[in-house]
């Protein structure tokens, strides 16, 4: 048995290269959208104990989780 967090592999973000489950996923805030913000938790990315932002909703960019604007991006986020 493992433990089931259904995540396995490395991120896709090319600019992070963590394993995903050390990742977390939001869902994006805009209303009855079912895509999800994928989150990096390492805290390595350039700032220590900052997140980074390695996926979004393509269809919301203001859609990120809590504390969004204070997370590293590490995609293009369009006009921020
Ligand atoms: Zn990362
Ligand atoms: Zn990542
Ligand atoms: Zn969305």
């Amino acid at each position: 048995m493992t433990a089931s967090s259904g995540q396995s592999g490395v991120c896709s973000n090319a600019k992070c290269g963590h394993w995903n489950n050390e990742h977390n996923s939001y869902k994006c805030k805009e209303t009855n959208c079912r895509k999800r913000w994928k989150v990096c938790q390492t805290g390595d990315h350039g700032v220590s104990g900052k997140y980074a932002l390695c996926a979004k909703c393509p269809d919301h960019p203001a859609g990120g989780p809590d504390g969004f604007d204070d997370i590293i991006k590490l995609i293009f986020i369009g006009a921020l």
